[in-house]
Parts: C-alpha cells; structure tokens; sequence
C-alpha cells in the first residue's frame, strides 16, 4: 500500500491571495503548478493507494483554504482520501473552527504552518491547538521548513521548536513536512529522539544533492523509519515522488560515494503512515 500522506487541494481564484501569487512569481516558480483542477488533483495522486489532502490557513501570508470544501471532496471518496483540516491562530475563533473541523467535518488531523501563520510555534494559542488534538488523538502534520512565502521570520519554521512541543505533549503525533528542509540534520535528530514525531520527504527528491544527503543521513542516524511517504501535490505527483526515491542515488552513480539503500526507500514508499499516526478509518 501506498500512503501520500502530504497533498494539497486548493482553488487557484478563491483561496490564494495575491501575496501568495507574487511570492510565487519572485521564488520563479510558475504560478500555473498552484492553478490545477480538481481532475488535475485526481490524476496527480492517482498512484497512491491513500492520500492525506488539505489546505493551508495562514491570512498572514495569503492563504485562505476552505474546510469545508475539502472535507466534501473527501466525503465521497473516504475509501482512498483523508481530510486533515487547517486552523488559523490569528483567527479569533480558531478554537470553535478546530472543534467544528473535528466534530462536525470529520477531520482525522489538523495541518499547521507558523511560517505561513505569522506565530511562533511555541504561542500560547499554538499550544491551546496542541492540547486538543493531544486530548482528541488528531496528529499534527506541521511545516517546519522553508517556504516560498515571505514576511514571516524563517525562526518560526525552526524544527527544533517541536522537540520542545513533544516534550510538552507526548502523546501528541507531529510530523515535521519536507524533513525540515534545510535543518534536515535537525528534523533527523528530532525524530530519532522522540517517539511521536515522524518527518515527510515530500517535495525534495528534485534537489538530488540535498535529497541524497538527507538519505544517507538518515541511514547513518538509523531514522529511515520514521520518514513517511509523501508528495507535496501540486509541487510534484506521487508518482513522481517515487520515481524520485528511486533515483536518489543517480547523482553520485559512478563515484566512490556511499548508495542509499534501496530497501530503505522502498520501505518508505510503502510505510503505512496511516496506522504509524494512530489514524482510524
Ligand atoms: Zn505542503
């Protein structure tokens, strides 16, 4: 089974603001990869057995996702997709939208970006959400990582401010997207330490020197196992995404350089991130 545990549904007209739009275009990445349908989206995933699908909430950033959008896309398809919700704490009543999300819409997790929500991790309301979904067995899948997006102080999107958050909340799931990118060596470290935290690989076989490293790294700290499958839909496919796996050793093909090796990507590919997060479906 395969389970991309990190993909996006946005619409292009209603949901991203112009900051996210000219960020984009200043970064160089064409704004036509966020403009997709939701067949472009169906085609996109269509590899994966299982696919955890939100939006990002972050006004600070100009991003404005629906829930509710979402969870009814999912509600005719929850035999493939799940529905993680995203929650706003600049929002006043993030609470009631984080209660809303779980009871009423069905969420089976809750997507955070401080980088994109202008809050540092460790903000009172921040930890307000964290105790809930601790108390209510929602995983958090959280970007700790670099962004596009600007505004927002790189600080908050340090993954070492969630080592601190498990500490606090133990049985709290947290997974760290895109290994942490560029503190990779820092998520790596994190997830080997603490047993609820877990890091994606999405969105980074397409640097091939940094995805190797991460790798080989991850098979020195003896952490492969912690890493889920994911894609990061639309930036790339699932499919993509495991042809990417598979070629993580091509950059240094002919060179004395240690190989990845392949069992620990196929391993990761199959992972069932679902189970590893405490998700019932
Ligand atoms: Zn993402």
């Amino acid at each position: 089974m395969i389970v991309d545990i990190h993909t996006h549904l946005v619409d292009y007209d209603t949901e991203l603001g112009q900051q996210v739009k000219d960020d984009l275009t200043r970064c160089g990445i064409p704004r036509n990869v966020w403009k997709f349908t939701q067949k472009d989206y169906l085609k996109g995933t269509e590899k994966a057995d299982r696919a955890v699908v939100f939006g990002i909430k972050g006004r600070a950033t100009g991003w404005h996702c629906q829930n509710e959008r979402i969870a009814e896309f999912v509600e005719s398809r929850k035999q493939k997709y799940v529905f993680f919700a995203s929650v706003d704490p600049l929002d006043q009543q993030v609470l009631d939208e984080l209660k809303y999300c779980h009871r009423e819409l069905g969420c089976k997790g809750i997507k955070l970006g401080p980088v994109y929500q202008g809050k540092h991790p460790h903000d009172p309301v921040y930890y307000k959400i964290y105790e809930y979904c601790e108390n209510n067995q929602l995983p958090i899948m959280i970007h700790m990582a670099t962004t596009f997006s600007g505004g927002v102080p790189l600080e908050y999107a340090r993954p070492v401010h969630m080592d601190q958050v498990s500490c606090d909340f133990p049985d709290l799931k947290i997974v760290l997207a895109h290994l942490g990118h560029p503190w990779i060596e820092e998520t790596l470290a994190i997830i080997r330490k603490q047993k609820n935290v877990f890091a994606d690989l999405s969105a980074l076989y397409y640097r091939p020197w940094q995805f190797y490293n991460a790798m080989i790294l991850a098979v020195e700290y003896g952490c492969g196992g912690k890493i889920l499958f994911g894609s990061d839909f639309p930036a790339t496919t699932t499919e993509s995404s495991i042809n990417g796996l598979r070629s993580v050793n091509k950059v240094v093909e002919g060179t004395a350089l240690p190989k990845v090796p392949m069992k620990m990507i196929e391993e990761i590919i199959h992972r069932d991130s679902l189970s590893l997060l405490g998700i019932k479906l």
